[in-house]
């Protein structure tokens, strides 16, 4: 008996241990399953008549900087073509949503550089809950033959779903993202009502279907809900030293 309350006591003891261990970025990273590899299609899509036209390759009207709401986004637009600007932080929607359609078009430079998350790092924060990386991440990254855990690769959900095929095109090629978005509904005591939803197509091949998500995307812990309400779409600039990444062709229409 007393060896026995010896043990529970040490178990105990461990466990709390554990738990208070100091979280990683590792410890949230998954390497398999791999997803396969599919090649996608050629076509692309044109905003609908009802669309929000959000970039459109000639200004950024309807964007600010996610750091300060009330400055104008600073990326940079060439022929059409909206370029991260390094060093000027994520640009968000003036507009706010709940539920959507979603397209998006992206393209990592033809010579980036760089490996795993170092390499064409961007992403879309289908709702943003603040400044820096704060909301909900699809992640864009160069997926084609560049490895990375598979939860963080492009397609995939940020750290929480697996994209279900890697539908990535070689760098300098474009590439798009066709999102169906259903916000979290939050009781009035903040509790969570009915969870964020997430479907998305990657260059028209399904990769999330219907997934639930968990909470707000993080690098680092576990991921859970704040309540909120509508809420600004978000592009990331990526701290890495990779060649910036591009956009073209961004529409949504709310549901
Ligand atoms: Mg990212």
């Amino acid at each position: 008996m007393r060896n026995k309350i010896i043990i529970v006591t040490t178990l105990l003891a461990g466990s709390f241990y554990i738990a208070n261990a100091q979280a990683k970025h590792e410890d949230t990273e998954v390497y398999e399953p791999v997803p396969k590899v599919v090649t996608p299609g050629k076509t692309i899509g044109d905003a609908p008549s009802d669309a929000d036209v959000l970039f459109d390759g000639k200004n950024l009207d309807q964007w600010v900087s996610a750091q300060d709401r009330n400055t104008p986004a600073q990326w940079i637009i060439t022929d059409g073509i909206l370029t991260v600007k390094k060093g000027t932080g994520n640009i968000e929607t003036k507009k706010l949503y709940s539920n959507y359609q979603l397209h998006v078009e992206w393209r990592i430079p033809e010579n980036i550089t760089g490996q795993d998350q170092a390499r064409g790092n961007s992403g879309v924060f289908l709702a943003s809950l603040g400044k820096g990386d704060a909301g909900y991440e699809l992640q864009v990254l160069d997926s084609y033959k560049n490895k990375t855990y598979v939860n963080g690769m492009a397609g995939s959900i940020y750290k929480q779903f697996i994209p279900l095929a890697n539908a990535a095109r070689k760098p300098g090629e474009w590439q798009c993202y066709d999102v169906i978005w259903t916000a979290p509904v939050f009781n009035a005591d903040g509790s969570v009502l009915s969870p964020a939803k997430a479907t998305v197509f990657f260059n028209g091949v399904l990769v999330e279907n219907n997934v639930e998500l968990k909470g707000a995307t993080l690098y680092i812990g576990q991921p859970s809900y704040q309540k909120h309400g509508p809420a600004p779409i978000k592009l990331q600039a990526h701290g890495d030293k990779s060649e910036p990444i591009s956009f073209r062709n961004i529409w949504v229409r709310p549901l």
